[in-house]
């Protein structure tokens, strides 16, 4: 009996496994049938974070043959540090997200997190180790807590009762007839984009990532709603290492630091200030967001 349930129990977690990384991967590129192009190398063991420091050493990387995206990127991100990647749409920013998740391998260079190439581990590890809140998040045609349980089957009504509280959705979800058991999408509750950024939120906080990429996770939402869902992020990015992709520069001001990239390139890095008192890229972007600011209010 136990020889047929073997294969049965590794058929569940193929399952899981598969559906993790397909929900990871469609928040990534809302894409379902991405070509997957890297594999474990054989014997690979899985990645281990003690301390979850993130490394890009020179990395090269294109789509394509003879198109270069990153050309010989490098940067550290310290453990525990809360840092932003900013520059042109275009520049690369997204990029960085996917290779760090491996959809792509490196023409060249390496990535590290905790001093492993994540080349070398296996990707169900790498992936576990990072939680994804991307620009516009996916919820399912389903309940609430469904939503907020998925991909973690063994949740507990309480676990996901803490996520949905530290992502600051609890009061609304009780606030409904129904609570966790409400159906959400075409077929019950519209969401607003905040609410369901917040779902988006207590999903990885269930999943307790050691790393939390951002991935333009309020771009979409309206100056208030931003400005709130900001303050929610920076609260669950404490005691993690998270990098923060942004387009509007004013949600990320206070990175510890913040690198700017210009057409693969990291053209600068630095905090605000020294990034203001440098002058160059980032100063002007941040000059023509703030006359942008100006003629909202006005
Ligand atoms: P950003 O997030 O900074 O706006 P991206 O990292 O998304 O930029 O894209 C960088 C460049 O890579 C862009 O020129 C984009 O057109 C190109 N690119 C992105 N994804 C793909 C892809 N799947 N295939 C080919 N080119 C791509
Ligand atoms: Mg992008």
């Amino acid at each position: 009996l136990m020889q047929l349930f073997r294969p049965l129990d590794m058929l569940g977690w193929v399952y899981r496994t598969i559906r993790q990384g397909l929900i990871d991967m469609a928040a990534m590129f809302r894409l379902i049938d991405t070509p997957v192009e890297v594999s474990d190398a054989p014997g690979a063991p899985a990645l281990l974070v003690r301390q979850p420091t993130v490394v890009f050493d020179n990395v090269v990387f294109g789509y394509e043959q003879d198109r270069d995206i990153l050309h010989g990127l490098s940067f550290e991100v310290p453990a525990g540090a809360q840092v932003a990647i900013v520059g042109p749409s275009g520049a690369g920013k997204s990029t960085i997200g996917r290779l760090l998740f491996r959809f792509y391998d490196p023409q060249s260079g390496r990535i590290l997190i905790d001093g492993q190439d994540i080349a070398s581990v296996t990707q169900e590890s790498l992936r576990a180790a990072i939680g994804i809140v991307p620009q516009d998040s996916v919820l399912f045609n389903d309940t609430i807590g469904y939503n907020i349980g998925y991909g973690r089957e063994d949740a507990s009504a309480e676990a996901i009762a803490r996520a949905a509280a530290d992502a600051a959705i609890l009061p609304f979800i009780r606030s409904l007839p129904e609570g966790f058991d409400t159906e959400v999408g075409e077929r019950g509750l519209k969401l607003s984009g905040g609410e369901k950024q917040r779902v988006a939120i207590a999903r990885t906080l269930l999943k307790d990532p050691p790393i939390l990429l951002l991935d333009e996770a309020t771009s979409a939402l309206d100056t208030r709603t931003e400005q709130e869902i900001t303050g929610t992020l920076r609260r669950v990015s404490r005691n993690r290492t998270s990098i923060a992709i942004a387009h509007r520069l004013s949600t990320i001001a206070d990175a510890d630091t913040i690198f700017v990239l210009d057409k693969g390139r990291l053209a600068e890095s630095g905090s605000h200030q020294q990034l203001l008192r440098h002058d160059g890229l980032y100063a002007e972007m941040w000059s023509r967001q703030a006359n942008e600011r100006v003629e909202e209010v006005s």
